[in-house]
């Protein structure tokens, strides 16, 4: 096999590792995150071609590129296959303006992207080693049931979610506590933010060594890269032929991962004009763009749509180190990254509940597309995009806008503004009726700890 595409640490201070190795950890020990040492390329003659495969193909060649001599050929394009069986439809607003909907997964949320390729991913790994794992996560609402999920079942991998109770709704709960075997779900009277702290501080607690932890949050790189295919995707679809043309992409953020892709996707070589980031009320990102200093938001601001209710995206450090500068876990900023070439690539907005509710209103009036609130996010920061810039404001500019979860997992909302009930996926259906598994934890360290060292 070829030599292996290596990972180092944003953080700068552990050693370099290979796919499979920053896979299985999450987090480096320095507490950074792994990003691979050169960005794998594709050719615009590679993406033109992109246009005659079908998903699961583009898949493997990107994702190929990431685990050079990591994995035969033959062993990814099964596990590529078999995660990838749903549908991503790419819905026309209006001229060339889409919709890609990333919700027809088994949560019906875009997380299932990631979700199903890195629990795959690991499974094979850990099954080659002959290893086990313990996976700590925190969600605000999405991650928790994509995770289970895709992990539910596998023989060498137990799950432990921490969510806040307050802050999922009573589906997204019942995504995550129905399940039971190898997932167990513990229920804070907390933020996301404390849930997300519990476990970095397991992470780093000596103690816990002996459990073999590891993360399948955002920080994981093998959430990342599955992350950049469905950028290439939508562009090989919507793309003219015999064109040379940038698309316009607009991606509603919390920590940072599904637009991480989005950036890797450029990197590689995706024609983007601008990547639009659009955050609800916690708007810590726009306002470190246009300034240049970063304040996180402490505790995050609570907005409909919750699973971007973050005041400090975990994956920021990774987008600071691809601008050349370089921030610690903590948000501290030890080397400026090149603003200016990060606003000249990307755009940002915060976008207040009050206007995710009136997009999803105008959305639907205008051209009966049904926004749910983190999808509405992103399209008002399309819109307001195109409003401040004329000159691209073309009836031919392509501009794709992504809706990260299924409209019916927000059914009071949509139902209060729109007035229709948006139709249940099969794969949500039947949740009512199943029993629920969880457990209350109190937000400390020390009760959290002691849980772990008694259950595992
Ligand atoms: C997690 C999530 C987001 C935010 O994605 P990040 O990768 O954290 O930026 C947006 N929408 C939905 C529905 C989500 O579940």
């Amino acid at each position: 096999m070829e030599r292996s595409l290596l990972y180092y640490s944003t953080n700068l201070k552990a050693d370099k590792v290979t796919f499979s190795q920053a896979l299985l950890k999450g987090l480096a020990p320095d507490k950074g995150l792994y990003l691979p040492e050169s960005i794998p390329l594709i050719s615009p003659a590679d993406i033109s071609h992109y246009s005659k495969l079908h998903y699961y193909e583009i898949a493997f060649d990107i994702i190929r590129r990431f685990l050079i001599g990591e994995i035969d050929d033959e062993d990814l394009i099964g596990l590529i296959k078999d995660a990838y069986d749903f549908l991503i439809p790419l819905e026309k607003v209006f001229d060339r303006k889409y919709v890609m909907r990333l919700d027809q997964g088994p949560t019906a949320s875009f997380k299932d992207f990631a979700a199903r390729m890195m629990g795959r991913l690991m499974q094979y790994y850990l099954k080659k080693e002959n290893k086990k794992l313990l996976i700590l996560t925190a969600t605000s609402g999405d991650t928790g049931s994509a995770v289970a999920n895709a992990f539910y079942g596998l023989d060498n991998i137990q799950i432990l979610v921490l969510f806040p109770r307050s802050e999922v709704t009573e589906r997204q709960r019942k995504q995550m506590t129905t399940l039971g075997k190898n997932v167990r779900i513990l229920a804070l009277d907390a933020k996301f933010d404390d849930c997300q702290s519990l476990v970095k501080q397991a992470f780093a607690d000596p103690d816990l060594d002996y459990l073999d932890l590891s993360s399948a949050n955002s920080i994981n790189i093998g959430r990342l890269v599955p992350q950049i295919v469905y950028y290439f995707y939508a562009f090989s679809r919507l793309r003219l032929e015999n064109h040379q043309e940038e698309a316009i992409i607009a991606v509603p953020s919390g920590n940072f991962g599904d637009m991480m892709g989005g950036v890797l996707a450029m990197k590689m070589g995706l024609p983007v004009r601008k990547l639009i980031i659009a955050t609800n009320e916690n708007d810590e990102f726009p306002k470190y763009l246009y300034s240049g200093e970063y304040k996180k938001i402490e505790p995050s601001r609570n907005c409909i749509s919750s699973a971007m209710n973050v005041g400090h995206p975990s994956n920021l450090a990774r987008l600071v180190a691809l601008f050349g500068g370089m921030m610690d876990e903590k948000g501290e900023i030890h080397k400026p990254a090149d603003m200016e070439l990060m606003r000249n690539e990307l755009y940002s907005v915060s976008i207040s509940d009050i206007r995710t509710r009136e997009t999803i209103r105008k959305a639907y009036q205008n051209y009966k597309l049904v926004l749910e609130p983190h999808g509405a996010v992103g399209w008002a920061g399309l819109m307001e995009y195109l409003e401040k810039n004329p000159e691209l404001n073309l009836k031919d500019q392509l501009c794709i806008s992504l809706e990260t979860a299924h409209p019916a997992k927000f059914p009071e909302e949509i139902q209060k503004l729109i007035g229709i009930e948006p139709p249940l996926p099969k794969s949500l259906e039947g949740l009512d009726d199943k029993h629920e598994f969880y457990e209350d934890l109190p937000n400390n360290y020390q009760d959290f700890k002691e849980y772990l060292m008694a259950h595992f």
